[in-house]
């Protein structure tokens, strides 16, 4: 009988399917036993429907005995018909909770132990036994369900892509160093004994090839692998949406990603009105402090006057700037404490606070009483639009770290303080990044985002002369002070590619040797092009409301990059390094057989 039965999905059944003679096939979420009744929740992908088992009602009673023998996590078919609840036995807390599924027939497909930790939503287990049993985890509904956004989301991608003139191409996995400058992963070469593959970065390379060979617009949900130092939320490998188009300008790009994302986030509750704003990256420097302001709240930075404080520090600092905090004057002094020990930390000499105060009017307290006069006070004031019980935190020193730590201030004490409102969400370009940083510790400049970044046109001059004031072409899209994404258009002159190479320190004879092959196919008609890539798994973070990286990826790595369920990385049998020419640090050898 069973095999003329649909089976239908568990999760998808609803008032309007009573009547239907159904198949069910999952696994017992949970099974209640009030003697000649059980209830038998069965999950499966799509949700969780209620089987009962009813004494009075079964034409073959020992059905009942079978489904008393249940335990959770086994397997079933359940064959039966959808019949409505009523009053007090709906469920409103489920969605199929009109509906359940009186039992006719039951096949008991698979058993299965105990599970280490109970498969629901609300899971007490720690993270480590998560991930150990990570097929479990992820029969979780939550989990479940952000495996099945994620493809959803993928899936609208694809389809924008495609509409929009895409073609999806593959790029290797096995290949060389490419140009994000992180750590790369390395993969020996057993045929080319001494040589080694790269895990790539991003397929920045590829894409850009592809451009030159005619492709148009390209696209890839690639992985990419950066061997970079521990982070919470940082994983080794990770997924881009990666894209490049020949003969656009930022324009073409700016319109196509918000196209994307008009296309992704409302559907997943997040209104995302087009264009989005665009601030420059001087700008978000001076008001945020940072490349990727949230701009859902204030607590801006402003350029204080000092030059007529008492203090020679601060006259003499490149720059002071400070935030206003409202409400501020009323923090303890422990609290002041743990903010000038993080401004210290964030490479901060000191941190100058100053309460202003009511009584009597103008009055003011401060950890740098010596530092300040009323003058210098009232200016400050004044530039930050703050009122009496107000606080204000005052750096002074080398821009870059003033930006540093009173970005960071304003961040933690935004949160700390609530003033960021949980259901806004803030798009922003942040356009016109500066080409190239300076690098103290090595003496030498690095590219900000990388070498292939073409210059603004009228800035290539300054590259001999000045090349701090070079502006790049390049782009980032910034939701709530998170960098979904970054690009550029691309270097596609070879003298202008020279030219930042040489700025770079890179000789051509190592420009050669690392990106020759490009550098070559640049001389065989190269269009204009650029793109840019989005990270996915943090998109999947914000459309998910996930707290962890680790939510929104199947098999993820731990923070510190191992997997434990399959136990990776782990050792590997000698002749399996005898093969590939690697010997241990401190072996002599590969031992005589
Ligand atoms: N390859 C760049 C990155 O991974 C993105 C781009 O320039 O398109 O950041």
């Amino acid at each position: 009988m069973s095999a003329t039965v649909p089976r239908v999905p568990a999760g998808s059944l609803r008032r309007e399917d009573a009547g239907r003679t159904v198949q069910v096939k999952g696994w017992v979420h949970r099974r209640r036993d009030f003697g000649e009744l059980v209830f038998v929740d069965l999950r499966d992908r799509s949700g969780i429907l209620q089987v009962v088992f009813d004494a009075e009602l079964l034409d073959e009673p020992e059905l009942l005995g079978r489904a008393k023998e249940l335990r959770g996590e086994y397997v079933l078919a359940v064959t039966g018909a959808i019949v409505p609840r009523e009053g007090s036995a709906r469920n409103p807390d489920m969605p199929t909770g009109d509906v359940e599924l009186r039992a006719t027939a039951l096949e008991l497909l698979n058993r299965a132990e105990t599970p280490p930790f109970v498969i629901e939503d609300d899971v007490r287990a720690s993270e480590d036994l998560r991930l150990k049993y990570r097929y479990l985890d992820l029969r979780r509904p939550e989990m479940t369900s952000n495996l099945v956004k994620r493809s959803d989301v993928t899936f609208r991608i694809r389809q924008v892509l495609h509409e929009e003139g895409f073609l999806e191409v593959e790029t290797p996995i096995l290949t060389k160093s490419t140009p994000e400058g992180a750590r790369d992963f390395l993969v020996p070469s057993r045929v080319h004994p001494g040589e080694f593959y790269a895990l790539p970065q991003s397929p920045q390379l590829f894409k850009q090839l592809l451009m030159v060979a005619g492709m148009d617009r390209y696209y890839q949900i690639a992985r990419c692998f950066r061997d970079e130092d521990l982070r919470a939320d940082r994983q080794p490998e990770f997924t881009q949406v990666d894209l490049e188009l020949s003969f656009p300008d930022e324009e073409t790009v700016y319109a196509l990603i918000e196209k994307l994302f008009a296309a992704v986030f409302p559907a997943y509750g997040i209104p995302c009105p087009v264009p989005f704003p665009r601030m420059t990256h001087a700008e978000a420097m001076d008001r945020f402090g940072i490349d990727r302001p949230d701009t859902r709240f204030g607590l801006e930075l402003r350029a204080l006057d000092v030059s007529a404080s008492p203090s020679e520090i601060l006259r003499s600092a490149e720059t002071a700037k400070g935030i206003a905090v409202p409400g501020g004057a009323a923090f303890s002094r422990k609290r002041l404490d743990e903010l000038e020990a993080a401004a210290k930390q964030l490479g901060a000499a000191g941190l100058v606070w100053v309460k202003l105060q009511a009584e009597p009017p103008g009055s003011w307290g401060s950890n740098a009483k010596k530092m300040l006069d009323d003058a210098t006070v009232a200016s400050a004031r004044a530039a930050l639009e703050a009122k009496d019980g107000d606080l204000l935190l005052v750096v002074a020193g080398k821009r870059a770290t003033v930006n540093d730590v009173l970005g960071a201030l304003r961040l933690r004490i935004a949160r700390e303080e609530k003033l960021v409102p949980e259901d806004r969400f803030d798009f922003l370009w942040v356009t016109d990044f500066p080409l190239l940083e300076w690098h103290p510790e090595d003496g030498r400049w690095y590219a900000t985002h990388h070498p292939f970044t073409a210059p603004r046109p009228e800035d290539v001059p300054f590259l001999d002369t000045d090349p701090g004031r070079v502006h790049a072409r390049a782009y980032d899209v910034v939701l709530n002070g998170m960098e979904l994404g970054g690009g550029s258009i691309r270097i596609h002159q070879p003298e202008v590619q020279s030219k930042v190479f040489a700025t770079l320190g890179i000789s051509p004879d190592e420009a050669k040797a690392k990106f020759g092959f490009l550098l070559e196919a640049f001389r065989y008609g190269a269009p204009p092009h650029g793109g840019l890539a989005l990270g996915l798994d943090r998109m999947l973070m914000v459309l998910t409301r996930s707290a962890s990286i680790r939510d929104v990826i199947a098999f993820p790595k731990t923070a510190s990059a191992s997997c434990l369920m399959t136990e990776s990385p782990g050792p590997v049998a000698d002749a399996q390094l005898a093969e590939l020419g690697i010997r241990r640090a401190g072996d002599d050898g590969p031992k005589p057989a």
